[in-house]
């Protein structure tokens, strides 16, 4: 395995070789190992141990049992936070999303309680050994997502592995396993039982990740797209627009709200926000929704804009998405990409104290004027910003002119 120089690294193992020195099993288990192998730079290392959680907090002064339940504890080692587990096994499931229980055991148990072969392995940096129960490390070669044990049986016990099922796919671009796919098909339709937060986790990281297409495929083909239309309308365009539109956005990742702009925005203003509020985004990535999916169609009207709407469009955060959404979707439409060069050229033009300059005037030189506070005062202020930003007037006392001439 490769050398891993990071600050991390050296953390995580200071941490293992405390273990050791105290007579126990450390290993490095999961998604770390298995990024590893694939020469991917892990996000964080799990640690596991046969130590109980008491013991390990007795080791470690800076601790917090995080799942007391499930036996992990928050370590704090060289300035960096390690979960440390004790090797478990599930108990039984009866909600379809946690173990009632956990039990200490050895670790074999632990690795065949985890979801996937390719993340069911262990290593032991110490030695440089992988220590595969579970013939992941065949998987990973072979490139194959594929449960441990029965699929049925895994993805009953957690529905939520099914989705984790395509976002490691579409991750690593890896396949499914046929029983593991043929498992996704049968019970797709469980996800309605998960709940929208752990949907929407799991759906963001496959729609933000440079696998998107592959994701947003394997979502439609294994029929768990169709089982979040209570959340999210299911429609033709799943398979058709939608699927090259989220294929053209930019390469790499993409912020989650143009992402799922790029499925949504054939959708009514009304059903965005529903489909928004139904996963639970947060406020701020909901208006970014919002505002994407509002704007494409305006900026498609391009020639019909005036100088204003343009300025306001550019003067918004979500500007530069705004222009890669509506070049994937001239992409999707199998249309020319000249109004993109178009806009670009446009907005490039435009100097940058011009886009969102300080209004010529304000609410309180209209009452100065004598207008009175109230609706009519807000659109005379607004039409007046407009005029400004068309470079209709040039002075604050234009501008007041413009207003009076108005009111
Ligand atoms: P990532 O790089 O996205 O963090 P990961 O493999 O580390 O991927 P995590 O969700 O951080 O995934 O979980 C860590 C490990 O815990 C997994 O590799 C897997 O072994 C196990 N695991 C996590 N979630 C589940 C689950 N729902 N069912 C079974 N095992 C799981
Ligand atoms: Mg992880």
């Amino acid at each position: 395995m490769k050398k891993n120089e990071s600050k991390l690294w050296d953390a995580a193992l200071i941490a293992m070789k405390k273990l050791r020195r105290s007579g126990h099993v450390a290993l490095l288990a999961g998604g770390c190992v298995r990024d590893r192998l694939l020469n991917r730079t892990p996000k964080d290392y799990d640690i596991v141990t046969d130590a109980v959680p008491d013991r390990i907090c007795e080791l470690f002064s800076r601790s917090r049992r995080v799942g007391a339940k499930f036996g992990v504890v928050l370590v704090n080692s060289s300035g960096h936070d390690f979960e440390i587990a004790t090797f478990r096994a599930d108990g039984r499931y009866s909600d379809g999303r946690r173990p009632d229980e956990v039990e200490f055991v050895a670790a074999d148990k632990d690795a065949r309680r985890r979801d996937f072969t390719i993340n069911g392995l262990f290593y032991d940096p110490f030695e440089d050994e992988v220590i595969d129960y579970v013939a992941g490390r065949a998987d990973i070669d072979a490139g194959l997502i594929r449960t441990i044990g029965d699929p049925d049986e895994r993805f009953a016990e957690d529905h939520l592995r099914m989705l984790r099922a395509v976002r490691f796919s579409a991750r690593l671009g890896f396949a499914i396993e046929e029983k593991t796919f043929a498992a996704v098909e049968r019970l797709a339709g469980e996800l309605r039982r998960i709940s929208p937060e752990r949907i929407w986790m799991e759906l963001e990281q496959i729609l933000t990740g440079a696998g998107r297409r592959m994701g947003w495929d394997l979502l439609v083909g294994t029929g768990l797209r169709a089982h979040l239309s209570n959340v999210w309308p299911t429609d033709d365009q799943d398979s058709g627009r939608s699927a090259h539109r989220v294929a053209a956005l930019p390469t790499g990742s993409v912020a989650a709200p143009l992402a799922l702009a790029s499925v949504v925005c054939h959708h009514s203003q009304v059903t965005v926000k529903k489909i928004c509020h139904s996963l639970r985004l947060s406020n701020q990535a909901t208006q970014s929704t919002l505002f994407l999916t509002r704007s494409l169609p305006e900026l498609r009207r391009f020639d019909e804009l005036e100088l204003a709407d343009i300025k306001l469009l550019l003067a918004n955060p979500g500007w530069s998405s705004l222009t890669d959404l509506l070049r994937a979707d001239l992409r999707a439409c199998g249309e020319p990409e000249e109004l993109y060069d178009r806009v670009m050229a446009h907005a490039a033009a435009i100097p940058e104290d011009k886009v969102d300059p300080t209004p010529f005037v304000t609410g309180d030189d209209l009452c100065a004027c004598g207008m009175k506070p109230g609706p009519r005062l807000g659109e005379v202020l607004d039409a007046v910003f407009r005029a400004q930003l068309n470079e209709q007037v040039h002075s604050r006392d234009e501008a007041l002119k413009w207003a009076r001439s108005l009111n």
